[in-house]
């Protein structure tokens, strides 16, 4: 028999009629031959508020007591998941991330998974049961409640179905699946059927905000196949497949955004070995994210770098570089820009395809688009320009690669 993971995000189950359409849907799937593992999250913005609400009560928060309190949220939607399938005469059983068996280390409200044992899962299954399961928890090595993190029902999802060796593992949310830019930008944005987890981490590492990296990354490693789809149309959506090396590739695939970053510049560094070092442990060491880098060439034995960062690592890293700065000695300028964005192409294609970039480059030209900095891997451009300019920035390329043509049958 067929076995599938169903996860269903927040907006899936926020509320009672949603509860029942996904129970049906559920049944439907049995009905159809398949069994059906089920992993939910939080209904509706019921996490946000957790959130708001232990910021109303603590200026400490522990990062114990707000797991507890976190996963209280999937915990309350798997049971009304449940009983909306014992009326359907479908048998259900919850289950909390502890109870399926996910077993993580010690690090509250981000917490790494380090092992999975769903042996009560395979029980319930073989049971003719469906068993729920509360996405994004687990518990510790130190036998305390955890939480995955934001999005990280998705990485529920993706190693139960890796663990229990899934057909295939559906991520049911409010969009009909990725596209190839953002829909409230680009009017003719369009899904993308079929995509490489390569190419999906790229997106999804620039801007894409679904599926959560860290699923893609799990799904890719574990070779699970994903099925990112709606919970409102219950239309086909986008595979998630490994690349077919036979296969021609269109040259660009998608083009994403990113205004969630900011800018930080450093000047008059000296231009000897050890100051990158110096500088950019100094953030590692407080567990600031680095993205793009770039550093000048020197002028007179000094040099600039530049870096991005997430926007709410910008006060800590200014923090750790000030003082840094004086110690390296010499005259600095440390400056901090959050008016930027990010715009990328992601593409399998390009690798063969000489003359992407430049394309790129040209389109932002045409309409007026200064760039700031660029990086790129084997599968991806990116660009930083001016924020007020990222969302035209997206319309340009988004046509200049033809992104808006039907895709080939
Ligand atoms: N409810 C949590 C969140 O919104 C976990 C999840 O759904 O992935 O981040
Ligand atoms: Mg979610």
């Amino acid at each position: 028999m067929a076995l599938v993971v169903q996860k269903f995000g927040g907006t899936s189950v926020a509320d009672p009629d949603r509860i029942r359409e996904v129970a049906d849907h559920v049944a439907r799937t049995r009905r159809h031959g398949s069994d059906v593992v089920l992993v939910v999250s939080a209904m509706g913005k019921e996490t946000d508020d957790l959130l708001r609400m232990a910021k109303e009560v603590s200026n400490t928060r522990p990062g114990r007591e707000m797991d507890m309190l976190i996963t209280a949220g999937e915990r309350k939607a798997t049971a009304l998941v449940c009983m909306a399938l014992a009326d359907l005469g479908v048998p259900a059983e919850s289950f909390t991330g502890s109870q399926a068996g996910f077993i993580t280390d010690t690090t509250h409200t981000n917490a790494k998974i380090l092992e999975l044992r769903p042996d009560r899962l395979r029980d319930s299954l073989a049971a003719g049961k469906v068993p729920v399961v509360g996405g994004s928890q687990g518990v510790s090595t130190g036998r305390d409640v955890t939480f995955l993190g934001r999005g990280g029902s998705d990485t529920t999802a993706v190693a139960l179905a890796a663990a229990l060796n899934a057909d295939s593992c559906e991520l049911y949310t409010d969009v009909s699946g990725v596209f190839n830019a953002d829909p409230r930008i680009v009017q003719g944005a369009r899904r993308i059927d079929r995509i490489s987890f390569e190419e999906l981490l790229e997106m999804t590492a620039t801007g894409c905000p679904k599926p959560a990296m860290r699923s893609v990354e799990f799904a890719r490693n574990h070779g699970v196949k994903l099925h990112v789809r709606s919970a409102f149309t219950w239309e086909p959506g986008t595979w998630v497949v490994e690349e077919d090396p036979d296969m021609e590739h269109a040259i660009i695939s998608a083009i994403t955004h990113d205004a969630s970053e900011a800018k930080i510049t450093v000047t008059g560094l000296p231009d000897e070995p050890g100051i990158a070092a110096k500088v950019f442990r100094a953030l590692a060491d407080q567990d600031v994210n680095v993205d793009m880098i770039v550093q000048n060439v020197s002028d007179h034995g000094v040099t600039d770098i530049s870096f991005t960062v997430p926007f709410d690592d910008v006060e800590r890293s200014m923090t750790v570089l000030r003082p840094m700065c004086d110690e390296i000695g010499g005259s600095h300028e440390i400056t901090e820009d959050s008016g930027i964005g990010r715009v990328s192409i992601v593409g399998a294609g390009m690798k063969s395809n000489p003359g992407v970039a430049a394309r790129m480059f040209e389109t932002l030209s045409e309409h007026g688009i200064n760039i700031e900095m660029i990086s790129t891997s084997a599968i991806r451009v990116s660009c930083v320009v001016r924020q007020d300019r990222l969302e035209d920035a997206v319309v340009a390329l988004h046509g200049a690669f033809e992104l808006d043509r039907p895709v080939p049958a």
